[in-house]
């Protein structure tokens, strides 16, 4: 039964872009209809597949935007320039049109409703995507976990859900680090996260939070030795890795 339960939940199945939006000039959030979607947790992610008139096949990974919601799932992709499936997705690909989704995948960068203790999340880029999951799924469950996010991102245009997080939450604490322009009006001067920003912007070690990083492989990479530096666990640390950095 196990097995059956695996494959039926791995098989690829035909959705259909329900809606869409930009989330920035270079990001579109798009939602899915998938008829008999299994449900997800927050942080897991799906493959989705294009298919050409020819019979070529493009495979990619995409994390979901949202907590589950019937047979509806959410995404957002970033525009890669060059990039086979993020120019489609970000394009011409049209409300009606179908694509190939294989999922839910994942099972360790994951945060669930029922874990009372506080959260860290750090992103960077499209890296917030399973992050804003998180964060939507503590807010469907009205959890009162804590939670903190450190968001990396170049420019203040390329913030992703912006209205949402403008938004005050009790319990979540919103830090923006911008590596090439600051917001008008905002004094100092670009910079990437360091052990100063998680000194001042993250939990402390000892306070015990379970951490979540996300963004290019660059990125993750530098953002975890930062922790272990400052003295957090690695079991407490999960990490997903979305590909090469261009920052
Ligand atoms: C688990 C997982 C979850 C992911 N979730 C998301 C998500 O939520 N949103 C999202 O936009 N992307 C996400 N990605 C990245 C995504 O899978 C693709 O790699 C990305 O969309 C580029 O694919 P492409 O076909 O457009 O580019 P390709 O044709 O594969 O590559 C074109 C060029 O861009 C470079 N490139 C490839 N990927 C990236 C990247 N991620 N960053 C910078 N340069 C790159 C390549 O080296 C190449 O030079 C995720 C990746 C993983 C592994």
């Amino acid at each position: 039964m196990a097995g059956t339960a695996v494959s039926g939940r791995l098989a690829w199945r035909v959705a259909r872009l329900a809606e869409a939006r930009p989330e920035t000039p270079t990001a579109r959030t798009l939602v899915f209809d998938i008829p008999g979607w299994p449900g997800h947790l927050a942080g897991q992610h799906v493959d989705v597949r294009l298919t050409a008139a020819d019979g070529y096949t493009a495979q990619r990974s995409y994390s979901l935007a949202a907590p589950a919601d019937g047979d509806r799932v959410e995404l957002t992709v970033q525009r890669v320039p060059g990039g086979e499936v993020s120019e489609h997705l970000t394009g011409r690909y049209a409300v009606g049109d179908p694509v190939e989704i294989r999922g839910p995948v994942g099972g360790w960068f994951v945060w669930r409703p029922a874990d009372p203790a506080p959260v860290l999340l750090v992103a960077g880029g499209s890296g917030i995507v399973p992050l804003i999951a998180m964060i939507r799924a503590r807010r469907a469950a009205g959890s009162k976990a804590l939670f903190r996010l450190v968001y990396s991102l170049r420019t203040p245009a390329e913030r992703y859900y912006a209205e949402e997080l403008r938004r005050p939450v009790a319990g979540l604490d919103v830090t923006y680090v911008y590596t090439r322009e600051l917001p008008e009006g905002q004094s100092g001067i670009p910079r990437r996260i360091n052990v100063a920003t998680l000194n001042t912007a993250a939990w402390p070690a000892d306070f015990g939070p379970t951490t979540y990083v996300c963004g290019p492989t660059g990125f993750v990479e530098t953002v975890a030795d930062i922790l272990l530096a400052l003295g957090h666990d690695p079991h407490t640390i999960r990490t997903e890795r979305f590909g090469p950095s261009r920052d």
